[in-house]
């Protein structure tokens, strides 16, 4: 029995462990060591670590987590299911949360039993359909504006996506560029209305369907429409479709939006008592490193206070 099972060793989990071990508590990283950066060198935006590999970033945070006494990791390892039955079993009134990991055969599965659970499971994502677009994702294609922006200032730049916020997309994009053209792969992205604004401003739309992004060793020179035409850039940016990866959660049936993040309140309770989120896997907000490192903080601390039953302020 642990005090805590934190599903996920991104950078919320990891924050949040580390901020329950200083706490005392005992606490057990679950990770399926599958981080959605992993197609990317580099990371930005993370104060005194901008720059640094994402990988790096994860290896630092596990050390200094590790060096607490009371915190264990299981790593390569998936949760398969989290339940907890619906009166407690212990004789102390204790209300436990059995958290199953899969093993190579049912057989091997492993349990756990934790008074709390926090998910930290972060997002996995789709790319649009679009010949060769994963040898150029994470190199000179990227997903997160404010975290790769400023790498491709004033360059010629595509955006490439299917949802119908590609409008609002191509509005940020173009505060790093004036040369943009928004692709929207033969979908009906952007709409009339909104395909003039973008003119207006100088932005491209391209509706037809991509045959062929050209480039060389992850750095893109060009995208190739329906039809022949070529259109020249040097990198730019892909809408993907997001999911989060929370099947595991069906035996409590916790609550989520409409887009499948977990519904939470201000500090990551989920409708599940004793049931937290934190980082890309709760409610949409910005995709980065130390935004979900400081909510993975937050929701450790009001843990904490949940498990004495008190409430503060500070
Ligand atoms: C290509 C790319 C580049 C990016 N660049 C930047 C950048 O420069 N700066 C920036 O701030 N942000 C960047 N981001 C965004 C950033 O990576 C995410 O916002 C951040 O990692 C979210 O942290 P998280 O802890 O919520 O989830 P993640 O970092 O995704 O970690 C989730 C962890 O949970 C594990 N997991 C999932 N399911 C299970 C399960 N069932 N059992 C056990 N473990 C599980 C996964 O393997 C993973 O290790 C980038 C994202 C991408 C895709």
């Amino acid at each position: 029995m642990v005090d805590c099972v934190v599903i996920g060793g991104g950078p919320a989990g990891l924050s949040a462990a580390l901020n329950l071990a200083r706490a005392r508590l005992s606490v057990l990283v679950i990770d399926s060591d599958r981080p959605r950066h992993a197609a990317t060198l580099i990371s930005h935006g993370f104060i005194t670590r901008d720059g640094v590999p994402p990988n790096e970033l994860r290896r630092l945070a596990r050390e200094e987590v590790a060096g607490y006494p009371g915190v264990d990791f299981w790593r390569r390892s998936a949760v398969r299911s989290v339940s907890r039955p619906a009166i407690p079993t212990t004789s102390d009134g204790t209300h436990p949360f059995t958290v199953t990991v899969a093993g190579t055969t049912p057989a091997a599965d492993r349990v756990v039993h934790s008074r709390t659970v926090l998910v930290a499971t972060g997002l996995r994502e789709t790319l649009p359909a679009v010949p060769g677009i994963r040898g150029f994702y994470g190199m000179s294609l990227f997903s997160c504006v404010a975290c790769d922006g400023y790498e491709l200032n004033d360059q010629p730049l595509a955006l490439i996506g299917e949802t119908d916020d590609l409008y609002a997309r191509a509005l940020l994009v173009a505060q790093w560029t004036s040369t943009l053209t928004v692709f929207t792969n033969g979908s009906a992205a952007v709409t009339a209305p909104e395909a003039l604004a973008l003119r207006e401003r100088g932005i491209t739309v391209e509706r037809r369907t991509i045959t062929e992004l050209e480039g060389d060793r992850g750095r893109l020179v060009a995208v190739h429409v329906d039809g022949g035409d070529r259109v020249p850039v040097t990198g730019g940016f892909v809408r993907p479709f997001w999911h989060p990866t929370i099947e595991f959660l069906s035996p409590l049936s916790v609550a989520d939006d409409a887009f499948g993040h977990l519904l939470t309140d201000r500090d990551g309770r989920t409708s599940v008592p004793g049931l937290y989120a934190a980082g890309d896997v709760a409610a949409p907000g910005p995709q980065q490193l130390i935004v979900a490192a400081g909510a993975g903080a937050r929701t450790a601390a009001v843990i904490t206070h949940d498990l004495l039953g008190v409430t503060t302020a500070h």
